[in-house]
């Protein structure tokens, strides 16, 4: 019955990352996929969490359904999170929230939210982007677009060309943009660029659907979060969607949040309406552990300062790795700019790397990186940095 179907060919990334674990060599490194690891090149577990874990595992407790837009708790949470304390848009009643599985979830139910609103609108994403959402937006219905953004060869934004293919976009287009740590180039736009950017949004009567996976892992929980609250500030109706899977530390809990910035209380009303109905028949209800652990964090006074710590310590090991680099690069390499590295923010890294290059990375020294040079920076840590500078060096000097 199915057998016309194609075989999946597998995430490309996740192939990788089971090459690399096949791989017997000691002395190899992975720096495939985006999983933040500590300097002992483990995934934390981070004491805010233990501790929610501790409080929430002393009761043992009935599990109900979640509400279908998930806990009151959680929702605040988010909302103060992304929009921030005092944000107007969200004191007026004009964002729509809801839990979702993960900021993969929440881009899901955005774009089925959009295709039933805007059904003969398209999607423009970053060139370069992250595969998955073309992926996702494809899979709602909606055809996907590219957008300039970065010039790898160049190592710099292509921001004058994207503000041109923006403008030229049909009325009610959707865009999807990276407030920070942009995947896969880590090269964010300025606050300057995002105060010119917002205009031509506005003028153009275009949809925004700002992805924020990685808040907290640039320059800290609120600068990251700038260009949503200046979007809001600026009466944008738009999307945002937020992921605890890293800056918690929470992958496999599915963690995360949708919110419709709208322009009236009355019309977030309806969208929290329509978010429901989609959730409704598209997983029913979000799961609950990973929800009260989240909130208990956020909203617990201590926890939050704790978490606000750890965030701050994963950001300042990522910088440090990054920096390290940069200087044992520049220093076996007399003449090599690697100034990207510093320039660049969160957990990526687009070294420019060439396909023969990569596959000598791979080959010759166990260094793994995925086929756009795009690499994982926290894979990096005290034990291996030496072996990776020295490895890209021998590669580039040929
Ligand atoms: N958006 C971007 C840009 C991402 O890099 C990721 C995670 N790789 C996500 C969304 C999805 O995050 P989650 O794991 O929470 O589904």
């Amino acid at each position: 019955m199915f057998e016309h179907l194609e075989k999946y060919a597998g995430d490309p990334i996740f192939r990788l990352g089971d090459e690399f674990h096949q791989d017997p060599r000691e002395r190899k490194v992975n720096l495939t996929v985006g999983l933040y690891y500590d300097d002992a090149g483990r995934i934390p577990l981070l004491r805010s969490v233990q501790q929610a874990e501790a409080r929430l595992g002393g009761e043992l407790r009935p599990r109900p359904y979640l509400p279908i837009e998930g806990l009151p708790a959680y929702r605040s949470a988010v909302q103060e999170l992304v929009f921030g304390a005092g944000s107007e848009a969200v004191r007026a009643g004009r964002v729509a929230t809801i839990q979702s599985v993960g900021g993969t979830g929440a881009l899901k139910v955005g774009a089925d939210f959009l295709h039933a609103a805007y059904p003969d609108s398209h999607i423009w994403i970053s060139d370069p982007g992250w595969d998955n959402h073309h992926a996702i937006f494809q899979g709602a219905g909606i055809a996907t677009h590219t957008y300039a953004y970065y010039d790898s060869q160049g190592q710099s934004l292509r921001f004058e060309r994207m503000l041109e293919d923006l403008r030229a976009l049909p009325r009610h287009s959707f865009v999807l943009l990276h407030p920070c740590c942009h995947n896969p180039t880590g090269a964010d736009l300025s606050r300057e660029q995002w105060q010119a950017l917002i205009p031509v949004l506005a003028a153009g009567e275009l949809i925004p659907f700002m992805d924020m996976a990685y808040q907290g892992f640039g320059r800290g929980l609120d600068e990251d979060a700038g260009p949503v609250r200046a979007m809001a500030d600026a009466g944008l109706t738009f999307l945002a969607a937020n992921s605890f899977s890293k800056n918690l530390s929470f992958y496999a809990e599915r963690c995360g949040g949708l919110s419709v910035v709208c322009g009236s209380a009355d019309e977030a009303e309806r969208v929290q309406g329509q978010l429901k109905a989609i959730v409704r028949r598209i997983y029913s209800n979000p799961p609950m552990h990973g929800g009260q652990v989240t909130a208990l964090v956020m909203s617990d006074p201590e926890l939050r300062a704790l978490w606000e710590d750890e965030v701050a310590e994963m950001r300042a090991r990522i910088a440090a790795v990054r920096r390290q680099a940069r200087e044992q690069l520049e220093a076996r390499l007399p003449g090599y700019d690697a100034g990207y590295l510093t320039e660049q923010q969160g957990m990526f890294s687009y070294t420019g790397l060439s396909a023969a290059q990569l596959h000598a990375l791979r080959a010759e020294h166990g260094v793994y990186i995925i086929d756009s040079g795009r690499i994982s920076v926290p894979g990096l840590n005290t034990r291996n940095i030496d072996y990776f500078t020295e490895a890209m060096a021998a590669v580039l000097r040929g």
